[in-house]
């Protein structure tokens, strides 16, 4: 439940958008106050209902203690669900021993322990502070509440047998914790995070309730059985306990290593797919790319007749820019043409290296008429083109052919049709549009 910016303790960004100190927080206010309530329910319970183990020697409480913070350690961090810990069975089982008011006092001190654990994994220690006595706080306020409602109930103390009674009342104790504990957590979220972020989901829930029913086991054979049988049974579950956790923290490496993996894949993927359509020295789209295009256009125009136009763009005398300087100043018109045509056509528009110095470019949604003009356009925009500036002397053009998709035509004939013109451009002189 404490996610990596949610205790950043020392400073943090408030709603003023200025850096606030942690013991300026409203969720420290809001711990410190939960944690003196605390005290004043426990001080009043020992004077009230004789707490401080009339029953019990003060070893079974440092017990508690040490078991409340074993559970509380064997805890892992669980995608979705947040800090998943045993720790109710320490809780319930301490009520169901000690009853309501000394397993509350135990409990806290458990949880008002815990925090500083994580001092050495480099927690701040407003984060810490502020953990500590929310925790114990909470953890106080609802043994007391969930014990006085099993009380209530008519349940057992110390709980030596099940019968309708205790089980009624158990399911009172355990409702009446869950639900003060989702109150706790959600108000502590609303003042850290700004929202009634629920705490637990489903696979939480199935842990706390499987805690509680080990729990009452536990305080019954406790109760019945005494200290040795009972020392078996710790025995059993921290060992069982302990491997849930390892396995839980295996899993959840073994989750990052394969999320890292999908990743990277995902990222190779896009990088295939991209060398598969685009052209590597113009990074315009590929031939393969444009033919595709084509071909759906081809298709769609047979169903709803849109207009769709291409023209084939071939530079004129290229041969002569490759002979006369080089085939690396050939490369470098050949990108500058390309980053031409590509920034005067629409978004809409595919831009294509169809071969060594021809593109291909398709219009959907253009007519004939209208793709000549863009034509034009991308002509006196080539011809224009400060070429000198790559090397003097260097004189650059570009001859276009147009044609327009007509019904029952496929990409062949349509192909054909913007070369005739393209060679009937050539004819005519070069550097023009013929469509
Ligand atoms: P025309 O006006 O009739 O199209 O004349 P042209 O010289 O452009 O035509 P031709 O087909 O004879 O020559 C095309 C030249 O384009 C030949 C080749 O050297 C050059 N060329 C093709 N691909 C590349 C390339 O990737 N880089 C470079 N630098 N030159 C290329
Ligand atoms: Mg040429
Ligand atoms: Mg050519």
């Amino acid at each position: 439940m404490n996610g990596p910016d949610a205790r950043t303790g020392t400073a943090s960004l408030d709603d003023t958008g200025k850096a606030r100190p942690w013991s300026r927080r409203p969720e420290f206010y809001y711990a410190l106050t939960l944690f003196t309530f605390a005290l004043v329910l426990v001080g009043n319970g020992v004077i009230g209902q004789g707490g401080v183990l009339p029953a019990h020697s003060p070893a079974v409480a440092i017990f508690f203690v040490v078991f409340g913070l074993f559970t509380i350690i064997m805890g892992y961090l669980q995608p979705n669900a947040g800090y998943v810990s045993f720790d109710r069975v320490a809780q319930v089982a301490s009520i169901l021993v000690l009853g309501p008011v000394d397993a509350a006092w135990v409990n806290g001190l458990a949880s008002l322990l815990f925090p500083w654990l994580r001092l050495r994994e480099g927690k701040p220690l407003g984060s810490i502070v502020i953990a500590a006595l929310n925790n114990a706080g909470l953890m106080t306020v609802m043994i007391l509440g969930a014990g006085s409602v099993y009380v209530a109930l008519g349940g057992a103390l110390p709980l030596q047998q099940l019968d309708a009674t205790a089980g009624v009342a158990l399911v009172g104790l355990v409702v009446t914790m869950q639900v003060l504990n989702d109150i706790g957590m959600r108000v502590l979220f609303r003042l850290e995070k700004g929202v009634w972020e629920p705490s637990i989901n489903g696979f939480g829930l199935a842990v706390e309730v499987s805690g509680c029913v080990a729990a009452v086991v536990l305080a019954v054979v406790f109760n019945t059985l005494g200290m040795p049988v009972t020392g078996l049974l710790l025995l059993v579950m921290g060992l069982a306990m302990v491997a849930l956790a390892q396995f839980a923290r295996m899993r959840n490496r073994l989750q990052l290593i394969v999320d890292e993996r999908t990743r990277s894949l995902r990222e190779k993927t896009r990088q295939l797919e991209r060398l598969a359509t685009r052209d590597q020295l113009t990074g315009l789209a590929n031939r393969r790319y444009a033919d595709e295009f084509v071909d759906r256009h081809v298709e769609e125009h047979a169903r709803y007749q849109r207009p769709f136009s291409i023209a084939l763009a071939d530079l004129d005398y290229f041969k002569r820019v490759n002979d006369n300087y080089s085939h690396e100043i050939g490369d470098r018109v050949l990108q500058r043409v390309a980053a031409i045509l590509a920034d005067t056509c629409r978004s809409a528009d595919v831009v294509a290296r169809y071969g060594g110095e021809e593109f291909l470019l398709c219009f959907p949604e253009t007519t004939a008429d209208a793709a000549a003009a863009i034509c034009e356009k991308l002509r006196r925009a080539v011809a224009g083109h400060d070429w000198e500036a790559i090397r003097p002397g260097i004189r650059v053009s570009l001859s276009l052919g147009v044609a327009e998709l007509g019904a029952g035509v496929n990409r062949r004939q349509l192909l054909n049709a913007a070369d005739q013109r393209l060679y009937m451009a050539k004819e005519r002189g070069r550097d023009r549009v013929v469509a």
